[in-house]
């Protein structure tokens, strides 16, 4: 099979980057690169925020309704479209179909809210906050803003950044991963569909000397960053070095706590489908489970079986449960810290790194393929509890009580998503008050918040002062403006040298 150039999309048309520095994009199933991605220098970067800044005062002129009706046609297409892209991400990302297709539909959730734009954009008023005079706030777009984005979500990701920045009238440049960078151009291409005028939706592909372009240009008002957690502190503090508004969203470790109340059925299918759904490579997929009391002699076994159990296929596959490994590196990368569990005294009761591609379908021997790893007696001071591994790799602690729970957690430097598995209201409500963490499911395993809610963790899970999308979203994406007003024909007072109050 040949492989495709795969370029960038600038001013509403596609631009090729021939002739660029180029990184392989693969199909991790099969371990066959497919294409070459261009990777944008500081011109190309240049390029892409002067058609931007061009298509900014227009735009952000336009009456919101007309903004969201773009948004509205761009839905229509996305349902056209929801399965093709979903194809688009198990070949470059691996995940399964199915999975994909949740992705796409939790992207569209962010565009239905996003086309509520008009109601979301109305300020508030005071009449006659003094004699004859009236005080209203009204939010306004920043002008151009840039996304840049992780590889295991390359269609939802982009999709809580930019229907938001662009509905509240901005225009925005997105800086896809170059893992799996096909599915942003398909958006850029349905959004030009839908009617979106050249020049306000911008794609450059590429690595960190595009990221870094975006991060100096004094025309970029504004970055949305979702990836590791050591890049995500290094964009805050260079974007706001170059005085720019961040939010930068990190890495995590996920605990999921069994109470020995819980339903231990749907405790074990939570665990599972959290722990190893998209092998793990989600940023609110669960990595530890926290096993409170007698819970662990209850449950171990019944984990041990169904991890061994796990169908692992190629992604097409229908019944796949879960796909391959996105890159070589990040397979060595979860097998180096499954061998690091063991030195450090943890107990590998499944060992995934067995796991042959050929067992995964025809033309799978050489793709990036691992089944899920289990570990036991896992202890707060190892590696393998302190770090994010990104991959199917769960590791148990057990605690002895509530308390115990509640403080490792809270102990850890990451605090992006967390679940609590109880029958007990007082527990669940106690464990929601006092867990330092951003977002919290009781008897959810992963509570990904919807659309209107927006999404963020704490501690270093996320830089910055405002979550993405729903209305943090909208507060992130303008600047409040308030306007005090008086007419001439209201009673004059002469020069004033005190301080006005609303007398
Ligand atoms: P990553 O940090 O390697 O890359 C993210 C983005 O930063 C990509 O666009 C990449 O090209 C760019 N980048 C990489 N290195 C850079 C550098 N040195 N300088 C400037 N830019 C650079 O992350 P990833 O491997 O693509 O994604 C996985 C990570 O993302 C995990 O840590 C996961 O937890 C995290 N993640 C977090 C969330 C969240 O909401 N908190 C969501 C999804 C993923």
């Amino acid at each position: 099979m040949s492989t495709i150039h795969i370029g960038h999309y600038i001013n509403g048309a596609p631009v090729t980057g021939q002739g660029q520095r180029t990184q392989s994009v693969t199909n991790p199933a099969t371990g066959k690169v497919t294409g070459k991605v261009a990777l944008a220098d500081k011109e190309d970067v240049n390029t892409a925020v002067a058609a931007a800044q061009a298509a900014f005062p227009a735009w952000a002129d336009a009456p919101p309704l007309r903004r969201a009706r773009v948004m509205f046609k761009f839905l229509e297409l996305l349902h056209q479209h929801k399965d093709a892209l979903a194809h688009a991400i198990t070949a470059e990302h691996g995940k399964v179909f199915t999975d994909a297709q949740g992705e796409v539909a939790r992207g569209i959730d962010i565009v239905e809210f996003a086309t509520g734009i008009p109601q979301l954009l109305k300020g508030d008023y005071t009449e006659q906050v003094a004699s004859g005079i009236d005080n209203w706030t009204m939010r306004q777009p920043l002008g151009v803003v840039a996304g840049i984005t992780p590889f295991n979500f390359p269609v939802m990701v982009p999709m809580w950044m930019f229907p938001v920045a662009i509905a509240a009238g901005n225009t925005f440049i997105l800086k896809p991963s170059p893992t799996d960078p096909t599915p942003s151009l398909m958006m850029a291409d349905l959004l030009k569909q839908a009617g979106l005028p050249d020049g306000v939706f911008n794609v450059v592909q590429g690595d960190k000397e595009a990221v870094d372009a975006l991060l100096e240009h004094p025309d970029v008002k504004a970055v949305s960053f979702v990836g590791s957690t050591p890049i995500a502190n290094y964009i805050y503090e260079t974007g706001a070095h170059h005085g720019k508004r961040v939010q930068a969203l990190g890495g995590a470790k996920n605990h999921m706590v069994v109470m020995p109340d819980a339903d231990l059925e749907q405790s074990l299918d939570a665990l599972i489908g959290a722990a190893y759904g998209s092998a793990g490579e989600r940023c609110m997929a669960i990595s530890v489970a926290v096993l409170v009391g007698d819970v662990a002699d209850k449950i171990m076994p019944l984990l041990l079986e169904r991890t061994k159990a796990l169908k692992v296929l190629n992604g097409e596959n229908l019944a796949a449960e879960m796909g391959p490994i996105v890159t070589q590196q990040a397979h060595e990368r979860i097998s180096g810290y499954i061998a690091l569990g063991v030195e450090e005294g943890a107990k590998l009761l499944v060992d995934g790194r067995g796991f042959q591609g050929a067992q995964a379908g025809a033309g799978c021997d050489n793709g990036f393929w691992m089944g899920g790893s289990l570990f036991d007696h896992v202890t707060t001071n190892m590696r393998i509890y302190k770090e994010e591994i990104f991959g199917p790799v769960l590791a148990c602690v057990r605690v002895p009580d509530f308390a115990t729970a509640v403080q490792i957690i809270n102990d850890h430097e990451f605090g992006n998503g967390v679940s609590c598995f109880t029958r007990d209201g007082n527990v669940a409500r106690e464990f929601s008050r006092r867990i330092q963490v951003g977002m919290v499911g009781i008897n959810v395993p992963i509570p990904v918040p919807m659309a209107w809610h927006g999404f963020g963790g704490w501690k270093r899970s996320l830089f910055g002062d405002m979550h993405a999308y729903g209305e943090e979203g909208v507060r992130f994406y303008t600047k409040q403006k308030s306007i005090m007003q008086r007419w001439p024909e209201s009673t004059p007072k002469g020069a004033e040298f005190v301080m006005p109050t609303s007398k």
